[in-house]
Order: structure tokens, then C-alpha cells, then sequence
């Protein structure tokens, strides 16, 4: 299979993956299973695996963390 790029007359921007006010969140127990929540969240995150509820503030991963870490 090739890629043909006369089937793409136009450049158009790459629709946004997330909306930018989502901060992912990366669970102590199960840190391959990260949780997206607002930006302005204050309150608990809880695991989606075990329940285990955990502060934002201990779990929120900040964007500078994320610096150049293009996926
Ligand atoms: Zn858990």
C-alpha cells in the first residue's frame, strides 16, 4: 500500500487530539492508565482500576513536564 499525496489537495491543520484545557493525570498504582480532567479541577481523581481517589494536585502532570515530548 502507498501513500498517494495527489488524494490530498489540501493542507489542512490537524484537528486538535484533546482540548487544550485537559491535563493528563498519571495514577501512582497504575501510571500506564493516565486520566484526562480539566484544568481547573480541584478536587480527586479516582482510579479508573482500583478506585483509589488521589488529591489533583499530587497527580496532575504539569505541561512543562511534558517539554518536547512530541507524540
Ligand atoms: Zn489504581
Amino acid at each position: 500500500m502507498r501513500f498517494d499525496r495527489s488524494l490530498l489537495p489540501f493542507s489542512r491543520p490537524e484537528p486538535l487530539a484533546e482540548p487544550e484545557d485537559m491535563v493528563r493525570v498519571d495514577m501512582p498504582c497504575y501510571p500506564e492508565e493516565p486520566l484526562k480532567v480539566d484544568e481547573e479541577w480541584e478536587g480527586e481523581v479516582g482510579c479508573l482500576i482500583c478506585g483509589i481517589r488521589y488529591p489533583i494536585e499530587l497527580v496532575r502532570t504539569l505541561p512543562e513536564e511534558e517539554g518536547g515530548n512530541a507524540e
